[in-house]
């Protein structure tokens, strides 16, 4: 058996320095707070919190004096306020990506445009997105975009981790919808590239296994997109969820892992699979 493993599989840029930065800040001040889970994984929530990052849920319980992190993926501009009225100690840990969105969605709101976002309803990133702009719309699938009215002027962006797919069709149902419709393509480049390189993988191996939580969004789609292309794709949490009988004939297996897997679990599930499948060889990289 021989292994592929994706290049850019696990954290994308955005992650991992906001997670840095996380480690870091708690390790100079001794505790770090963050609104929220800084990201959808178990695994590095629970290694951060063993060196004083605290997750709460509001900015009242972050003691004066101490820090709080504003995570990768954007943080509403009331909560901004609120912290800085409070004079709290304020890390800002957003991605680059994200604040260019912020930065296209009120370029849109200016020039008198219905926005729309195209996002799963109650994700974090989607709702930081939304406090940009006065009553978006927000749009996570084509069903959701047929139900819409007709609309004069509009302005779409989408949510960073979208799949390509489920934005052009609903970018197809707005273009009949929409008399001038602006869409700005705002699906981040590590995104498209994990996308891309899944996409590609799922048909080259007789096994492909995601490695990434059931709470990531981001995992789950990696994970719908392998199957929709090879039957045999596993979504996996940890080494010790893979079960041998996957493996039976098969001569390639793929792995990936959504933006919020770190490293070290990466690593101990190719290590599992090098253990079930005898490999001695050193996995490919697929790019
Ligand atoms: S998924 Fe993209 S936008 Fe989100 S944190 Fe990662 S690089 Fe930034």
């Amino acid at each position: 058996m021989r292994i592929l493993l994706a290049k850019d599989a696990g954290y994308c840029f955005g992650v991992r320095d906001a997670v840095n930065l996380a480690y870091n800040t708690a390790l100079d001040y001794g505790e770090v707070y963050m609104l929220g889970t800084i990201v959808h994984n178990e695994n590095v929530v629970e290694s951060l919190s063993k060196v004083g990052a605290k997750v709460v849920d509001s900015l009242d319980e972050v003691p004066k004096g101490k820090p709080i992190l504003l995570r990768a993926h954007g943080t509403e501009p009331g909560v901004w306020d609120k912290a800085k009225k409070k004079k709290l100690n304020i890390v800002d840990a957003t991605c680059p990506l994200v604040v260019e969105i912020h930065n296209e969605i009120k370029k849109l709101d200016a020039d008198g445009r219905r926005i729309i976002i195209i996002g799963d309803h109650g994700h974090d990133e989607v709702l930081g997105i939304a406090a940009q702009v006065n009553n978006p719309i927000i749009v996570s699938n084509f069903e959701e975009a047929k139900a819409l009215r007709k609309i004069k002027k509009a302005g779409v962006v989408s949510q960073s981790t979208q799949m390509l797919e489920n934005v052009q069709e609903i970018i197809n149902v707005l273009m009949e919808k929409v008399f001038d419709l602006r869409f700005i393509n705002t699906i981040c480049f590590p995104t498209r590239r994990n996308h891309e390189q899944i996409k590609e993988l799922a048909t080259k191996c007789e096994v492909m296994i995601v490695i990434g939580s059931f709470t990531s969004a981001n995992s789950n789609r990696l994970t719908q997109l392998a199957l929709e292309r090879n039957k045999r794709s596993y979504q996996v949490t940890c080494a010790e969820d893979l079960e041998q009988s996957w493996f039976e004939n098969c001569e390639t297996v793929g792995i990936s892992a959504g933006a919020s897997t770190p490293d070290d679990i990466i690593n101990s599930v190719v290590k599992k699979i090098r253990e079930i499948g005898s490999v001695t060889e050193e996995e490919l990289i697929y790019e």
